[in-house]
């Protein structure tokens, strides 16, 4: 099967009896052991029909055995680290979404060594390779520079210092890359971004194919418990049949703003991975199928006043929703980040991070022309 029918397939066979085309939503906390024949499922915290479904999908998409879904992102990053012991070696990305941070002060906290360098610089990424490392995390494209790793080179060097890769795949979704596909070990989902893709839910997702890795993983998974509840679940499957569909248009939503965003008076620096400009446009080309729906941009007005006008774009953090989303990073999603960090990570004051949802790309282009018009400091002065 291809990607685009595995997304409506996997996972989802028609239920023998009642002849569902969709698979029941197994709500049960507990299940009978002298019901089923023979006896699969125990109790939800280890193991559920409706999560089971969701993993057969996720692990398809990337063309491995294993997936386990958590209650959110975080949950899956966080049974992650939890591998690290103090004095574990960690090298990660500079530029990563404020909660992984958080996470990483965490884990400094019981003496695991995390050390962020820019893995997008070749040179930088080699050299912090270059001794014994336990874990390397990779956020590709970063949020929210949009800074591009490459994920074949990273693996393999990560591989020979003795680390296994993970790559948090969120703002891409398997729909535009396949890190395992590319060397990686660990390709982690926010699944309430472009999985779930109706801002409706939270959730994450592990996929990887090593036996031993995955085993440690689901029994961490299971002692912690932080599994999605079966509604959530089913949503986010319903969510993937349509993934494909919802990133192609959100691309092209994106592609519009951007061609606006470049032409206005009102921005300084744009990143986008599809601009020939991008320090890692060739990569991101050869790396991704299309250069994403997330923008960032300086903005030289007033970021706040900006924020309050759009009214096609919520004022929200999150992303890979069907709504358009806009965002400062400094104030908002990477508010858990120190401000010394965050500017030296170039992640400035005035940046604004926007998330393209499937709407007509005239309305976001005009929405968002227009609310940076009325904010600029020319305008009102
Ligand atoms: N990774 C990235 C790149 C994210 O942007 C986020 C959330 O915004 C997460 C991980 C965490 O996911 P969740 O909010 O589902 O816990």
């Amino acid at each position: 099967m291809r990607f685009d029918t595995k997304l409506v397939h996997e996972g989802q066979r028609t239920q023998v009896g009642t002849g569902d085309v969709i698979p029941p939503i197994h709500v049960s906390a507990t299940f009978d052991q002298f019901a089923q024949d023979p006896a699969r499922y125990y109790y939800a915290r280890g193991e559920s029909p409706t999560r089971e479904n969701l993993e057969t999908c996720l692990a398809a998409l990337e063309d491995v055995r294993f997936a386990l879904a958590f209650s959110s992102g975080q949950a899956a990053a966080a049974a992650v680290l939890s591998l690290l012991e103090p004095g574990s070696r960690v090298i990660a990305s500079d530029d990563v979404y404020g909660g992984t941070y958080a996470l990483f002060d965490l884990c400094r906290r019981r003496g695991v060594d995390v050390r962020q360098v820019d893995l997008s610089d070749p040179a930088a990424a080699a050299a912090a390779l270059a001794g014994d490392v336990d874990l390397v995390w990779v956020e590709t494209p970063t949020n929210p520079l949009m800074k591009i790793t490459d994920i074949a080179a990273v693996s393999d060097a990560a591989h020979r210092a003795g680390a296994v890769v993970v790559v948090d795949n969120t703002f891409a979704s398997p729909a535009l890359q396949q890190p395992l596909a590319a060397g990686a070990d660990v390709s982690l989902h926010s699944t309430t971004k472009f999985i779930g893709g109706h801002s409706d839910l939270v959730g994450g997702a592990l996929v990887l194919d090593d036996p031993a890795l995955y085993q440690r993983l689901a029994e961490h998974r299971t002692v912690v418990g932080g599994v999605p509840g079966a509604l959530d679940c089913y949503l986010a499957h319903r969510g993937l049949k349509t993934l494909s569909l919802r990133v192609a248009r959100q691309v092209a939503n994106a592609w519009a703003a951007v061609e606006a965003l470049v032409a206005s008076p009102f921005v300084g620096a744009v990143h986008y991975p599809g601009l020939p400009d991008h320090p890692q446009f060739e990569l991101a080309a050869a790396q991704m199928s299309a250069p994403g729906s997330m923008v960032s941009f300086e903005y030289l007005g007033d970021v706040d006043e900006l924020l309050r006008r759009t009214e096609l774009f919520a004022a929200a953090v999150s992303l890979g929703g069907v709504r358009s989303l806009i965002e400062c990073p400094a104030s908002m999603s990477h508010r858990p980040v120190p401000r010394e960090v965050r500017l030296r990570a170039g992640v400035v004051d005035h940046l604004v991070r926007l998330s393209f949802g499937i709407e007509d790309p005239a309305d976001l282009v005009e929405d968002l022309s227009a609310a940076m018009a009325a904010a600029s400091y020319a305008e009102r002065s």
